[in-house]
């Protein structure tokens, strides 16, 4: 493939570019001509249209041409400020541009040149007009300009022939990166797409691209930096020109492609043993069972066993918002699988949560023939390796760990099923991992992070989803207020009176230790004042990520079973901690918690029978971002609507954090705004496949370039 080396070209092999540039780039991971290109303008400034510089009128943004009669540097009165003045003239007239404190461009800005000016029309003290801090190109070489050396560090544009680059055009504005300026992208850009060839290699199939009306990846990748004359300026604003759909739509796409190859080689692969579900194992269930199903739990459940059943391996999402009892679900799952002759393991992202899942497991399959291990932190070295003995014989039907559990050197007699709780992130990876070890068991994953339609096709495009809307019957629904730092008394006496009531509570903290710089309370000095001064009478509890764990384990368990009756902790709460006779929870600092986080520590309480309040304690003022935040919370409790909200205030990028996310890494593409595109590439991906030989140059292009381009594990 010679074409695409050009696209992988060393960015130091660009004209203009030296090895202190080079080290400017890399450091904000422009390496290749491809990323480069790939960082599209953040908007397009229209410096096509000349004005005549006798028309110039104030506070208008324009450009002119025309010829340096007279510059030079001047002094100011403020010491070391420094002003650069050019008188420019055209046939109509001539006006004054002024550049404040750049020196620099006495060396660049001569006498006679020919320029492009574009910027900001301003009144003069005098009275006349001055353009300030204009955008400049020189437009013809002039003899006098020493040449070379200076191209690495000089800021001076010239260009040789009729096309200019940074004015007289439309013209890409790029957002700066480190020290790397828009200016300088634009002309390393303008530079790299002079160099590509004709035939530049296109990944998208030819019948695709000329159905769908889209141009040549090389057509696309100049017209979207440096746009024809007479582009609609909100066309580029919106990221709607022929030339920008076709480089999000090929990113989309090659994406799509690679999620739905990984989705076949799954498919393609047999698990261990076969899984029959008869009227035995139906009773047994029903044995086990503490209440009755709600119809969701019966829906998700029958996807699961149904896929159970199938020959190649499960790749199930199960999504339910805190509380809607995806754990008995699993639990069921598990049963059919034990019920087999198939061992199961269940994964909780803390120790915390295992613990709590261990516990709960054990108490309800106690009348059955399983045997539950647990695989945690906690406990002797001799006490693991009976356990790592008991999984490998067989002799243990469940265990219970954290995700290191298939990381480990943990050997299984016959692993079926995989349970991986709270933590979609790591679902993806764990299969890999599974994988590797030539294991194919059935994976279930559960999450109680909904995730807004707009996304699951690029979070989950590889999984199916079963999801659980309802809550269990005879929850009350949670009473959500945001109170002011200054109601704080009065919070407290409403916890007080719970508690009397025989309830319990949750005071929620977002640090541990207080910190120099943020003046937050420490969950640590908080637990102190609020168990000596505020609730004396009470029993006061404290819970933060820095325990070890054993603590962490002794004071839950004491939360638990209702020895202690507030629990004052930092957000280790947040996920799957089930205590239903908790009814309050408070947030402290709530403006400084994300949304999903603040929905996930609701979700503690309104576990029970009982009325469940929460209040979200803020610090005043409050930012427009984080008042919106808690209205949010205020006015509904239903997770997918405040999924889609926190994917609006935040925007796609933040909504999940990081690279392992479950979200790829995209360069042109938007989720949110580049939604129906990314509906389109899955469809043309799907169909593309079907009809295509998995020899096809491009399933070897995806294979390749996959995963260093999404930032997601690879295929197969
Ligand atoms: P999550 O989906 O957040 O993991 P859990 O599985 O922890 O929720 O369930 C929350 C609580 O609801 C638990 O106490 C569980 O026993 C209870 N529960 C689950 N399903 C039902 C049901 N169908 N009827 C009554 N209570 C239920
Ligand atoms: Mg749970």
């Amino acid at each position: 493939m010679a074409e695409a080396d050009v696209l992988r070209t060393p960015l130091q092999y660009l004209k203009g570019v030296g090895p202190r540039r080079a080290a400017d780039l890399a450091r904000v991971n422009l390496l290749t001509v491809e990323d480069l290109l790939c960082r599209l303008p953040m908007r397009y400034e229209d410096r096509g249209h000349l004005t005549a510089i006798a028309t110039l009128r104030p506070a208008q943004t324009t450009s002119v041409a025309g010829e340096i009669l007279s510059c030079g540097l001047r002094s100011t009165r403020r010491r070391g400020f420094k002003i650069f003045e050019a008188l420019v003239r055209d046939a109509s007239g001539a006006v004054r541009a002024v550049w404040l404190n750049q020196p620099y461009l006495k060396d660049v800005l001569q006498v006679h040149q020919r320029v492009i000016l574009f910027g900001d029309v301003e009144i003069r003290g005098s009275g006349g007009l001055q353009l300030t801090n204009p955008q400049y190109e020189i437009l013809r070489r002039e003899a006098s300009t020493p040449s070379g050396g200076a191209a690495d560090t000089a800021d001076a544009e010239v260009s040789d022939d009729e096309e200019t680059i940074h004015a007289g055009r439309i013209v890409p504005v790029y957002e700066k990166v480190g020290v790397v300026t828009p200016k300088v992208q634009r002309r390393l850009v303008y530079e790299a797409l002079q160099r590509l060839p004709e035939t530049l290699l296109d990944p998208l199939p030819d019948e695709l691209r000329r159905r769908l009306g889209l141009p040549s990846r090389r057509a696309a990748l100049r017209q979207a930096h440096f746009p024809d004359e007479g582009t609609p300026l909100d066309q580029l604003d919106r990221r709607r020109t022929a030339a920008q759909v076709r480089l999000i739509f090929e990113e989309f796409f090659l994406f799509q492609v690679g999620l739905l190859l990984r989705r076949r080689e799954s498919d393609a692969e047999r698990k261990p043993g076969h899984i029959v579900v008869d009227d035995r194992i139906r009773e047994v269930a029903r044995r086990v069972l503490p209440f009755r199903l709600t119809s969701g739990q019966k829906q998700a459940l029958k996807e699961i066993v149904d896929d159970m059943q199938r020959p190649q391996p499960m790749n199930r999402l199960l999504q339910g918002d805190v509380g809607s009892g995806k754990t008995i679900v699993a639990l069921l799952a598990a049963l059919v699988a034990m019920e087999n002759g198939l061992q199961v393991a269940f994964m909780a992202p803390t120790e915390i949560l295992a613990e709590q899942h261990e516990l709960n497991l054990r108490r309800l399959l106690e009348g059955s023939r399983f045997h539950v291990a647990a695989l945690t932190g906690t406990g002797s070295a001799s006490a693991r390796r009976t356990v790592l003995a008991e999984v490998g014989s067989g002799g243990a039907h469940l265990v219970v760990g954290t995700h290191a559990l298939v990381q480990e050197h943990v050997d299984f007699h016959a692993l079926g099923l995989v349970i991986i709780d709270e933590q979609h992130r790591f679902g993806v990876l764990q299969r890999a991992t599974l994988r590797a070890k030539g294991l194919h068991p059935d994976v279930l994953v559960m999450t109680a992070t909904p995730i807004p339609r707009t996304l699951a096709l690029t979070a989950y495009g590889d999984l199916d989803v079963s999801v659980i809307r309802e809550a269990p019957p005879g929850r009350q629904p949670i009473r959500t207020t945001a109170k002011p730092e200054s109601r704080r008394d009065a919070v407290y006496a409403f916890v007080d009176a719970q508690v009397a009531q025989g309830r319990q509570a949750y005071i929620v903290y977002p640090l541990v230790e207080e910190s120099e710089k943020i003046d937050l309370k420490s969950a640590t000095e908080m637990a102190e004042h609020l168990a000596t001064e505020v609730f004396a009478s009470r029993r006061v509890a404290l819970l933060h990520g820095r325990m070890k764990s054993e603590a962490k384990d002794v004071t839950m368990r004491a939360f638990a079973s209702g020895e202690q009756d507030v629990l004052v902790s930092t957000s280790v709460v947040e996920v799957g901690v089930d205590v239903p006779n908790a009814s309050v929870m408070v947030v402290e600092h709530a403006e400084r918690f994300g949304l999903t986080q603040l929905h996930q520590l609701r979700g503690r309480v309104g576990r029970g029978s009982h009325a469940s309040f929460c209040v979200l304690l803020y610090q005043p003022p409050l930012s427009d971002q984080a008042r919106a935040r808690l209205r949010v919370l205020t006015d509904s409790t239903d997770g997918f609507v405040i999924a889609e909200r926190d994917l609006e205030l935040r925007g796609p990028g933040d909504f999940f954090g990081t690279r392992q996310s479950g979200m790829p890494t995209l360069r042109t593409g938007d989720l949110l705004r580049d939604h129906p595109i990314m509906e389109q590439a899955r469809r043309e991906a799907g169909a593309w496949l079907d009809r295509s030989q998995a020899l096809e140059p491009l399933v070897d292009y995806v294979r390749t370039t996959w995963e260093e381009r999404y930032g997601f594990v690879g295929v197969g």
